[in-house]
């Protein structure tokens, strides 16, 4: 019940048809029985930031981790109700025992990310945000500090479009909540200008060992661009170092795979903003499939709807583009990108791909109309009739 709202509302991309089949021949995998904490929505969110754990919804959390009994050459899977959202893993060809174990490490990963990351629940990066507006050096972990060093050659590259360091532009939305919608009026032009005059950027930041200190008080890291992205890269790390080769770890609609499902490659669907499919596609190899979109978490007052991406360049929600899939080798560079390509907008966003040297991009306006890139038309398996328009970027 939880995971079909939740994948009914949330997962632009998800385990297709095709691998179903498979997952009928084991036992079916225990959908979260977690208790819900009435001041969340867990079940409806599928941002990275929505973290109000409670002690309940944490031990409920040890419990999760449950396997499907099956063969080696099986599939095995396994769901965590995590960052808001389900996080799936399936493995192909494992034994019950390295599935196990595989399953309660990635469990322990995916808990010390959730505490450790969080942009406003007390934690490191709170603390870390709290230093830097006042001025102080702060010691981060190596996750948050790769995230950092990741984040900014990404800033420039795309223009400033995906920005990690608006963490307070973000907070004055409201954007750094689980209960969505967010009901009411936009923040003032003043409120926005007032933080945009400080121009926050993550390159305001210096990293020397495990030390960040950043020159603008104004900087505050808010990592739910980009988080997903590098939690499902360090999943499928951990996964191939306990020497599993054929994976899929999908984080609410935005997945990275490895290896094949048995004798056929993985294959997963894309969805259409607003519900069905707009196709699928058969995964080569190692390859992440991420989506931004701007239809599912929004403020909205009488008038006027203002979706959770913001235009770092104007303060407000980004807005033509109703979402942006993508295939790349790597998540945390699907995440940011798929944040920037919908902040660039129709106009923009072939600029954001050749700036990146991304190929395989497909974006739906908000009439539906799909335009992709020749080299994603050459992946994606429409599944009716769609309006396509092919996008060169390389022009
Ligand atoms: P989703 O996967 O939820 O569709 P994204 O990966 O695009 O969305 O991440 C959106 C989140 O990233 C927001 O909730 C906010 O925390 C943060 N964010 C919003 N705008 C930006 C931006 N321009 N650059 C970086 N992070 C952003
Ligand atoms: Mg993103």
């Amino acid at each position: 019940m939880v995971k079909d709202q939740a994948t009914a509302q949330v997962a632009p991309v998800r385990i297709a048809q095709a691998n179903l089949s498979a997952q009928a021949k084991v036992n079916p995998t225990i959908i979260n029985s977690a208790p819900r904490d009435s001041r969340d929505n867990w079940g409806q969110s599928k941002n990275f930031k929505v973290f109000t754990l409670t002690p309940i919804i944490l031990i409920a959390l040890f419990c999760l981790v449950l396997l499907s009994a099956c063969q080696r050459d099986e599939e095995q899977s396994a769901e965590l109700y995590v960052f808001g959202t389900i996080v799936e893993i399936k493995l192909w060809g494992a034994s019950p025992e390295e599935a196990g174990r595989a399953f309660t490490e990635i469990q322990q990963m995916f808990q010390a990310m959730h505490r450790d990351w969080h942009a406003w629940e007390p934690g490191r990066l709170v603390e870390i945000n709290k230093a830097f507006a006042e001025g102080r050096p702060a010691t981060a972990d190596e996750d948050i500090v790769e995230m950092v060093r990741r984040s900014q050659p990404l800033e420039t590259a795309t223009g400033g479009r995906f920005n990690p360091a608006i963490g307070a532009l973000i907070r004055l939305w409201g954007f750094h909540t689980s209960d969505y919608p967010i009901e009411g009026p936009a923040p003032s032009a003043s409120q926005i200008n007032a933080i945009m005059g400080l121009h926050p950027s993550s390159n305001d930041i210096h990293i020397n060992g495990l030390e960040l200190s950043s020159d603008n008080p104004a900087v505050q890291l808010d990592f739910g661009g980009i988080a997903k992205g590098y939690a499902v890269d360090l999943t499928i790390e951990r996964l191939r170092s306990l020497g599993i080769s054929n994976a899929i770890v999908n984080a609410g609609g935005d997945l990275r795979a490895i290896g094949t499902h048995g004798d056929r490659p993985w294959r997963v669907a894309v969805r259409k903003p607003g519900g069905g499919t707009v196709g699928s596609v058969q995964v080569e190899g190692d390859e992440a499939i991420f989506t931004s979109g701007n239809y599912e978490r929004f403020r909205q007052d009488k008038t006027e709807r203002y979706p959770h991406i913001l235009d770092p360049g104007t303060g407000w929600p980004a807005k033509d583009i109703a979402s942006v899939t993508l295939i790349t080798r790597e998540g945390i560079l699907a995440d940011a990108a798929a944040t920037a390509l919908v902040v660039a907008g129709l106009e923009g966003w072939p600029e954001v791909a050749r700036a990146l040297d991304l190929k395989q991009i497909a974006v739906v306006d908000e009439n539906g109309t799909v335009y992709l890139t020749p080299e994603m038309e050459n992946r994606l398996q429409f599944t009716g009739d769609v309006e396509r328009v092919i996008v060169d970027t390389q022009r």
